[in-house]
């Protein structure tokens, strides 16, 4: 199954009810190494992201997430509102125009994002971020033979990436104020990355 409109939105409405169910696992992991906002971040950006979907019409897979990137950019302070914009905003660019998207400008899609992701918040693999789920997931789907699996490899990817946040020492965004003592905690950010992945196998995977 191709990704289309349909389907990107079923995807961006599981996002925001995985940000809504998760949001106190995420204020707790935010707690544990940063101000304790990231689950109220995303929950509010995705509920005014749902919002906006809901009130206009999107043609294509690209002006869906356009729509959440501004919903995200607008009503989200922090790090992660503006970096999951950016993240959207060049998924939404690479995909305007699209009906029905094959794995190959599905995953190119996600590569620009992620290179987005980089621009803006200059973390590389390995800072405990939320590149480190990102990363391995769109290698899983560069490196896939078809959507499905791709997605089913890209879920995987970014679960191991998101636990092997755990043992790092952060180095980018609140979490590096604590150096050490940022150890042994699982990045609240690289967390939402998984249910991003999650749920686009959810929506996307036939
Ligand atoms: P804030 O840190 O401003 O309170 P959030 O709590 O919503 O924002 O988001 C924190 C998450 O943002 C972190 O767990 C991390 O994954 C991600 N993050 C922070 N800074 C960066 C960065 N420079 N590059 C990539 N991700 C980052
Ligand atoms: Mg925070």
């Amino acid at each position: 199954m191709p990704v289309t409109r349909d389907a990107t939105l079923d995807w961006m409405k599981r996002f925001a009810g995985e940000m809504a169910e998760h949001r106190a696992e995420l204020v707790a992991l935010d707690t544990a190494i940063g101000d304790g906002d990231h689950g109220t971040n995303m929950n509010r950006g995705m509920t005014k992201a749902l919002e906006k979907l809901d009130g206009a019409e999107q043609a294509d897979p690209g002006a869906v997430l356009k729509t959440v990137a501004m919903a995200l950019v607008s009503s989200v302070g922090g790090a992660a509102g503006p970096l999951y914009g950016t993240l959207f905003l060049q998924m939404g660019g690479a995909l305007a125009g699209e009906t029905e998207v094959d794995l190959p400008r599905y995953a190119a899609a996600w590569r620009k994002g992620l290179e987005g992701v980089q621009a803006r918040g200059k973390a590389q693999p390995g800072d405990k971020t939320m590149v480190d789920a990102m990363t391995p997931a769109v290698e899983a789907l560069e490196g896939a033979s078809d959507l499905d699996s791709g997605l089913q490899a890209a879920v995987q990817a970014a679960e191991e990436g998101m636990k092997a946040t755990t043992p790092l020492i952060a180095r980018k965004g609140r979490a590096s104020y604590l150096g050490e003592r940022s150890k042994d905690h699982q990045d609240p950010g690289a967390t939402s990355t998984y249910y991003l992945f999650k749920t686009a196998a959810e929506a996307l995977a036939g």
